[in-house]
């Protein structure tokens, strides 16, 4: 039986959570989430209009709760980059056997990571390009690359293509929720994607084939970026020598170092 951690219960973290949490081998979720439902959610979300105002954890947690009831269900309403929440999530993650990233801006993502490794455990992450038309899954295990090394080769291949094609690895891209307009079935289409990817870290017969960091998830044709939809790519990033965040982060504080270093592109191959 497994323990899983995750932070964010938006539209595309509750439909990972939702079907990784219905596997019988998971039996705690421990979840992270500050936000309220907002009306703007429910067009892409799980839950009516009359729910807004209500804790978007609190949802999450009821709606896996009601369909299993066997489940033990922990919450935190907070923000995990807030100081005054570190040592709770500390405990959290401690005793998780994996984790699950569904939030949409970097800096969370990175201290996650940061998160995942101090504590050794293995985790994954869904990201849903703009307007929906693909996606990246990535699955992170203790030792391998991380989020920074990701993003820093994701960046870097982005820079060597004169392509116009837009910068969906820039780690500034992350844009207000409302304003990115992915439908609701790209966001599914990525989170089982997410889900499958989280559920191979439990082993056996679901790991076969995970052999790679990163899965871009072409979900639509556009041309200059994707030839066509679902040939998926397959993207096995290895560790990168000099990544801040990695290989010389040393404490929590290094972290807004590593962050602008792959900002300012400086770190490469
Ligand atoms: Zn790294």
């Amino acid at each position: 039986m497994a323990c899983v951690v995750q932070v964010g219960t938006g539209s595309g973290g509750m439909a990972v959570l939702d079907l990784v949490g219905r596997d019988a081998r998971i039996n705690s979720v421990l979840l992270i989430e500050p936000d309220i439902y907002k009306p703007h959610n429910v067009v892409r979300h799980y839950f009516a209009p009359d729910r807004c105002g209500q804790s978007k954890v609190d949802l999450a947690a009821n709606w896996l709760q009601e369909r299993r009831p066997d489940l033990l269900i922990e919450t935190i309403k907070a923000d995990l980059c807030d100081p005054s929440n570190a040592e709770i999530i500390d405990y959290m993650i401690m005793r998780a056997d994996i984790g699950i990233c569904a939030v949409d801006n970097d800096k969370a993502k990175m201290h996650w990571d940061w998160l995942m490794r101090k504590h050794g455990k293995p985790w994954t992450l869904g990201e849903v390009l703009a307007g929906g038309i693909g996606g990246f899954v990535h699955m992170f295990v203790p030792g391998g690359p991380c989020y920074g090394c990701v993003m820093s080769h994701l960046q870097r291949n982005v820079k060597t293509n004169d392509s116009p094609a837009p910068d969906y690895s820039a780690p500034n891209h992350s844009l207000p929720e409302v304003s990115i307009p992915a439908s609701m079935a790209s966001i599914h289409a990525i989170a089982s994607i997410h889900a499958l990817a989280t559920l191979a870290l439990l082993g056996d017969e679901d790991a076969r084939g995970w052999d790679a960091t990163t899965h871009l998830i072409p979900l639509r044709g556009v041309p200059g970026i994707f030839e066509r939809a679902l040939a998926s790519i397959r993207l096995p990033f290895s560790k990168l020598a000099g990544c801040l965040q990695c290989t010389t982060q040393t404490s929590e504080g290094d972290l807004e170092a590593a962050f602008a270093a792959i900002n300012a592109g400086a770190i490469h191959r």
